[in-house]
């Protein structure tokens, strides 16, 4: 059976990959789990996310179907902040014998789920359409993360995935400050990166794998395998830990981007990759965010942002001038794109101006004086006015990303891309 959860937590507490690293043990009474635990991450635009839009699913070998789905249900009776207005929970249980029958239809609807908007009804319907058994409270929202993640579990195959090592606190210690040693995360990442990210932000000298939020996750290790997620975990010293599970996930594979053919058919609430020119000059403002134009071959516009929390990303922008090539990938929201990387292809000429140079001896001349022009003092030639140069630029073409503490949980980091021919930066 496989059993897809979502929508269980709120701001205040609660984390729906910690209801499933409980059901991961309770669940055991009844079969035996069949694959590791997914946690998808979903489209990171929905307005109704608590924080990071993720919705997870179990693969369990039982054979007592309707008590697990009574376990689970009870559980997330016990455990969903319901008193929370945007805590709308949903489960989805799906019998082994339909699995061949829901396979691509699922698959779509995790791909709509991550790239797109779906409507509660959608889900409602596709469940009642398909004869899936489901529970759902209040809204049901969470029908729809839960219906994706279920996707995900019946295509393992069908989607590039990493993993993450999550360590979820003990009980009484939820709410208080996370007594960690943040050096041990340093050290775990100097001993394990590539092969794991995103444990620290070096640039910024901060440890980004430590929410500072009131859930029950005391740290999240992200990589490329199970064994070097533990491996980094296990690196850590910190408060004791009630329990751990490592999790397959959808995160840092830019699953969410839809290629753009032009800015005409960029929408809100959707992200991107899109290939441009800059058309103006990059801005900042109030806030620190810094804001350009782009524009496509058709000859429409859109500003990109690389807002203040992206830190220093906002450097490398601003160096950007008009005629730069790029591509960028990004999240769209109020018509605007949040970058989440971007590849300089080609860099526009920058004209600057310099000195004449002597016809005679080729050396720069001389200011005159105020309104005299310039002299060569050794040859004796003069020049009315400066002359138009190409300036130095001081960017090089190659692909660059936001630092670790502003990336978004579907980004995928440098630190995988195993391109080639394409300078990344920064480099480590
Ligand atoms: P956390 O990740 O911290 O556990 P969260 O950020 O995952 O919390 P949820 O509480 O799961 O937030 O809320 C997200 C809600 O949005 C869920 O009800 C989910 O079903 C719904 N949702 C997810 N993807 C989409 C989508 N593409 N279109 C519409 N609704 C969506």
């Amino acid at each position: 059976m496989i059993i897809g959860i979502d929508d269980t937590d709120s701001n205040e507490g609660m984390c729906t990959t910690y209801l499933g690293a409980l059901l991961l043990e309770e669940l055991q009474e009844y079969g035996t789990m069949e694959a590791l635990p997914l946690l998808v991450r979903l489209n990171p635009t929905i307005p109704y996310k608590t924080r990071g839009n993720a919705a997870v699913a179990l693969k369990l070998k039982t054979d007592w179907p309707e008590k697990v789905i009574a376990h689970v249900t009870s559980r997330i009776e016990e455990l969903a902040r319901m008193e929370c207005e945007k805590t709308n929970p949903g489960a989805v249980f799906i019998q082994e014998k339909d699995y061949e029958s829901l396979k691509l239809v699922l698959l779509s609807f995790l791909e709509k789920a991550v790239k797109d908007v779906v409507e509660i009804e959608t889900a409602k319907h596709l469940i009642s359409e398909l004869g899936i058994s489901s529970k759902s409270f209040k809204n049901g929202r969470g029908l729809i993360g839960a219906l994706a993640a279920c996707g995900a579990m019946l295509n393992p195959e069908k989607w590039d995935c990493t993993f993450e090592h999550l360590a979820y606190r003990r009980k009484e210690n939820w709410g208080s400050l996370r007594d960690v040693n943040k050096e041990s995360f340093f050290e775990a990442d100097r001993q394990t990166y590539p092969g794991t990210w995103d444990t620290v932000d070096l640039a910024n000298r901060l440890v980004v794998c430590v929410p500072h939020s009131a859930d029950p996750v005391l740290f999240g290790i992200r990589g490329e395998s199970p064994e070097l997620v533990d491996k980094a975990a296990a690196l850590i010293q910190a408060e004791p830990v009630e329990r751990s599970a490592v999790y397959r996930t959808n995160q840092g594979t830019d699953m969410h981007l839809l290629p753009a053919a032009c800015i005409s058919e960029i929408r809100d609430m959707h992200s991107y990759r899109l290939e441009g020119t800059v058309s103006a000059a990059p801005k900042t403002i109030e806030g620190g965010h810094v804001i350009f134009a782009v524009r496509d071959r058709k000859g429409d516009e859109i500003d990109c942002a690389a807002f203040e929390p992206t830190k220093n990303f906002r450097v490398l922008v601003r160096k950007l001038v008009p005629g730069d090539q790029i591509i960028l990938s990004g999240s769209v929201t109020s018509g605007t794109l949040n970058i989440e990387k971007i590849q300089i292809t080609a860099l526009a000429p920058l004209y600057g101006e310099e000195n004449p140079k002597c016809p005679e001896c080729g050396k720069h001349m001389k200011s005159a004086g105020q309104g005299q022009g310039f002299r060569c003092k050794k040859c004796g030639t003069q020049a009315l006015s400066k002359v138009r140069c190409e300036a130095e630029r001081d960017l090089e073409p190659g692909i660059y990303e936001v630092p670790p503490c502003a990336r978004r949980h579907l980004a995928k980091p440098l630190a995988r891309e195993r391109c080639q021919n394409i300078r990344i930066y920064p480099s480590r």
